[in-house]
């Protein structure tokens, strides 16, 4: 029988597959007495599952594809290293044969001992490593279960075409699974902007969050349908609904195809309104993508994928590697570098967050606050993008910026580190930009403030409806209220650009509206010059610009700053969409 769940659709496209279920499932241990003879077997039994659970480990590790971020085998070594120390492998045992208990218990009373150690440590990062203990923990507790561990294994080929089911993907998660080529991911929880979404995005990969009771119903490896698209997916299809997904999956490919005439043509209006198109990307490994979309530039580079998947931050001389790698990969086009944004959901991955755990994150020390809490390891990133500048055409970009204070301590930093490398005798860009994103609904009503300190703007429209409209970008459970066309966020995106335009500043949007074709039309009306997306998305961006003309949009096309129903907002803005215009 088939059987239909709904969610939301935030990466287009379909995939036909078989289901990989990563949820993780934690064995449920008791404790019960062995009885004298079998003491030495339980040992066995401990002892053997370690083994395992190193060699599962050190497999992983020696496999780790060459492209794989940087360090992620740092993440997996300390793992090992915790299997090796005594404390998991000693005391055990010892507990064993004192208490008579079974393996699982005698592990888990010293997982908790050693949890609480680290609980009472001062240093919030030696705090944070309690995850990994219980990382650690549970892969052998799944071993001794005689479970198949369901952790993501880098190198792991089983999810080659696998269609990811998950309660919940970290951005970590789903950059290590992209070496995977994965066909989908589908996840109980999750927004149409949370970071994990637009990645999923950008790569291409079609995606649905928010289905609930995906556990209770979907089993592993059975056959599904996804569409990315419509956020529906399908179980047990009778051969009928396969034939027709299987042939609207070719008529995907074939429309994705035939986007590509657009590469070679210019991006303007039919009335002849130059309009730029930039790409976003996430790791060097973007660039043949980009490339091939052929963007004029990259108008956001996200740099704290570099710092993820690590028990470290990187060093400068490794930042200067990647980012020269872009720029010099880019030829002569722009990169523009945001300055890491991390903090929230993108936390600094075996187990350590930089920012505390505070009762709402996203409002918290994340992005610019956490580059200036943190003024060496800003440095070090400042220093490496000027170095880059001396090897192609960089510009600095500031997150979530919200007051001028923020923008100047930035820029000061920025001016110090410019001294020390011209003392040191290092080449840099001297002219290089700086510009601030417009994430945050203060800044965009004060844009004009900005625009008088910076060499450009850039409208963060995922930040800015989540801090417009208060909704959790990475919460389900409101994710229903996410919307573009809200009149104050419309407003928001207008008063940024006009604010651009007078004080002669460029300002572009590198948000996921960006991208979105169905919105294209009315932010040329607004006028929008400068477009930053996932490559993905460019041509056909291009392919709506291509076919409007200024000129024929509605007369009452602006009215929808103003349109109190959203089915009023909808309805102007089907008109604005119809080929007619
Ligand atoms: C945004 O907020 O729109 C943006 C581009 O930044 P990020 O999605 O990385 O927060
Ligand atoms: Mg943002």
């Amino acid at each position: 029988m088939s059987l239909e769940l709904h969610g939301l659709g935030v990466s287009r496209g379909i995939a036909i597959g078989n289901a990989h279920i990563l949820f993780h499932n934690q064995p449920d241990v008791l404790e019960y007495i062995v009885l004298n003879g079998e003491v030495e077997h339980e040992v066995a039994r401990l002892e053997h599952a370690t083994e395992q659970a190193k060699k599962q480990l050190k497999a992983i590790r020696d496999n780790i594809p060459a492209n794989a971020p940087a360090d992620v085998s740092a993440f997996i070594d300390t793992h090992l290293l915790m299997m090796q120390d005594s404390s998991l492998t000693k005391i055990p045992v010892e507990m064993i044969r004192q208490r008579h208990c079974n393996a699982e218990w005698a592990l888990q009373l010293q997982r908790d001992a050693l949890i609480n150690v680290f609980n009472e440590m001062d240093d919030p990062y030696l705090r944070t490593r309690r995850n990994d203990v219980e990382h650690v923990v549970n892969r052998i507790h799944r071993l001794l279960a005689d479970e198949e561990s369901s952790d993501v294994d880098i190198t792991d080929g089983r999810l080659k075409g696998a269609i990811i089911i998950a309660e919940d993907l970290t951005p970590a998660d789903t950059m290590l699974m992209q070496h995977q080529g994965v066909a989908a991911f589908v996840t109980e929880h999750g927004g149409a902007t949370s970071h994990t979404t637009i990645l999923a995005r950008s790569l291409g990969i079609p995606a649905i969050v928010g289905v609930g009771s995906l556990r209770r119903y979907i089993q592993d490896n059975e056959p599904l349908i996804v569409d990315g698209e419509a956020g529906t997916l399908i179980a047990g299809a009778d051969a009928n609904t396969h034939d027709e997904y299987q042939q609207r999956l070719i008529s995907f490919k074939q429309h994705i195809a035939s986007l590509s005439r657009y590469k070679s043509q210019p991006s303007q209006t039919r009335d002849g309104k130059k309009i730029s198109l930039h790409a976003n990307a996430d790791s060097p490994d973007d660039i043949t993508t980009i490339s091939n979309s052929g963007a004029q530039s990259i108008g956001l580079y996200r740099t704290e994928f570099l710092y993820m998947n690590r028990n470290s931050p990187p060093e400068e001389e490794e930042q200067l590697t990647a980012y020269r790698k872009v720029v010099e990969g880019m030829n002569d086009q722009a990169v523009t570098i945001r300055t890491f944004d991390l903090g929230a959901d993108k936390t600094v991955d075996g187990g350590r967050n930089l920012n505390q755990t505070t009762t709402n994150p996203a409002l918290g020390l994340r992005a610019i606050r956490l580059c200036l809490k943190q003024p060496n390891m800003f440095r070090t990133q400042l220093r490496a993008i000027l170095r880059a500048s001396a090897f192609g055409k960089i510009k600095i970009m500031f997150p979530m910026i919200s007051n001028t204070q923020e923008l100047l301590q930035a820029q000061h930093l920025l001016q110090r580190c410019k001294f020390e490398l011209d003392k040191e005798g290092l080449e840099y860009d001297h002219h290089i930009e700086t510009g601030a994103m417009i994430e945050i609904p203060a800044s965009a009503i004060c844009a004009e403030m900005f625009a008088k300190q910076v060499d450009f703007l850039s409208i963060g429209t995922n930040d800015l409806i989540q801090y417009t409209l208060a909704i959790d970008r990475i919460d389900d459970h409101v994710n229903y209220l996410y919307d573009p066309l809200h009149p104050a966020v419309l407003r928001l995106i207008q008063v940024t650009i006009d604010a651009g335009k007078k004080h002669n500043v460029p300002v572009s949007m590198c948000g996921e509206m960006a991208g979105d074709s169905r919105y294209t039309r009315l932010l040329l009306a607004m006028g929008l010059e400068n477009f930053s997306m996932h490559p993905n998305a460019l041509l056909e961006i291009k392919q709506v610009i291509n076919e409007t003309d200024l000129g024929q949009l509605p007369k009452n096309a602006l009215q929808i700053l103003n349109m109190s129903d959203p089915f009023d907002a909808e309805l102007l803005l089907e008109q604005i969409n119809s080929p007619s215009h």
